[in-house]
């Protein structure tokens, strides 16, 4: 089980290095996607959901379709979020291309945060560190997102490991996975939903009548089980009959939609993330070297 964390890990820290070598202004990001997904892939994982590439007050949860035309201008602030998988064993880390001090903030709150993880500390007391250092630098921490544990072929356990003091708290326990994700932003300091989905998420079993959303139900059971996955991802349907299923698999409560999360104010938002195993003296980062 550790092997495979661990591997995962490894696999996540090189996709992320290749991923800050290629990125460069201009790119499209359906193009930046598709060679960050082959990547994971070639290493020998397997993307844990779609990466995630959220271009200034988008915070989180965007990844381009397969008709995306978008391209990254030398100004964007993107953050660049992306899940590995081996066996179920999930890495998950972003990091932020652009921002400047923005981005700073948020890395070093992540940094500062790692610092105190260890067997016995309380998610609220990470939440303070993260808090102070990005309120410190003059700008506000998002506070309705945050990290979370980790289990097998689970991305989100149950434990919250928040941006702010606030919430249930909860204190570390050895070997727990967990990932911590500062979101730093020029806002109010909270995300709300925008109406845009492209990444889905199987949630439960529940009768489906229309027979086409039947099968694309399974299909996708099969290929990605609990993990989120993208719209893109999935070949042999026209764009139109795709969203209608979708569409009908949501009504009908089988699949969760991801939206696309924006900054309140239309602030810029940066990210930091990595995911660590705790130990009973601090912890091991699985995400970096
Ligand atoms: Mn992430
Ligand atoms: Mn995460």
């Amino acid at each position: 089980m550790l092997r495979k964390y661990l591997e995962a890990g490894k696999i996540a820290f090189e996709v992320k290095e290749f991923a800050r070598e290629i990125i460069t202004p201009g790119m499209d990001l359906l193009r930046i996607a598709e060679l960050i997904e082959a990547k994971i892939v070639e290493l020998g994982g397997k993307p844990a959901f779609p990466v995630n590439l959220s271009k200034n007050d988008v915070a989180a949860h965007y990844t381009p379709s397969r008709d995306s035309k978008e391209t990254l201008l030398e100004e964007d602030v993107l953050k660049v979020d992306i899940g590995v998988h081996v066996d179920g064993y999930i890495a998950d880390t972003a990091f932020t291309v652009g921002g400047g001090n923005l981005t700073k903030a948020s890395e070093k709150a992540l940094s500062e945060a790692i610092s105190i993880v260890k067997a016995g500390t309380s998610v609220l007391e990470i939440g303070r560190v993260i808090e102070q250092v990005i309120r410190e630098r003059g700008f506000k921490p998002i506070e309705n997102l945050g990290g979370h544990s980790i289990d097998r072929w689970n991305l989100h356990s149950g434990v919250t490991v928040p941006n702010v003091p606030k919430g249930r708290d909860f204190k570390l326990k050895e070997g727990m996975v967990i990932a911590i994700e500062p979101f730093s932003s020029m806002g109010s300091g909270r995300v709300v939903d925008t109406e845009e989905v492209y990444i889905f998420q199987f949630i439960r079993e529940v009768p489906i009548r229309l027979k086409g959303a039947r099968e694309l139900l399974n299909r996708v059971k099969l290929e990605f089980g609990s993990l989120p996955f993208a719209e893109r991802w999935i070949s042999g349907y026209s764009k139109r009959t795709l969203e209608i299923l979708m569409t009908e698999l949501v009504k009908a409560g089988a699949l969760y939609p991801h939206r696309v999360l924006r900054e309140a104010k239309r602030g810029l938002v940066a990210q930091a993330e990595e995911t660590l195993i705790v130990e009973r003296d601090g912890c091991e980062v699985i995400t970096s070297l």
